[in-house]
């Protein structure tokens, strides 16, 4: 087995995620919405943005989570408040 450095595995990795930018050439990572070169719209490959669904889905559980909490600590402070 070749040994490699962490500088290499790092390299490798991002070589792996990078790609061209379909108008300029210029290596772009894959999660990039706009190249850093030519400051035009790319499609992002390995970056899928989060539906809106998903958003509502995660924020009524955090908000749930929160509401729990809240409710544990003020029955906590009446009941030890004595
Ligand atoms: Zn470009």
């Amino acid at each position: 087995m070749k040994k490699t450095t962490i500088y290499e595995d790092k390299k490798a990795k991002i070589e792996q995620r990078t790609h061209a930018c379909p108008h300029c050439g210029y290596p772009v990572l894959d999660h990039m919405t706009e190249c850093p070169r030519c400051k035009k719209k790319i499609t992002p490959t390995g970056y899928v943005p989060m539906s809106d669904e998903k958003i509502k889905k995660i924020r009524w559980i955090t908000y749930s989570i929160g509401a729990v909490i809240s409710i544990v600590i003020i029955v906590l402070i009446i009941v030890f408040r004595k």
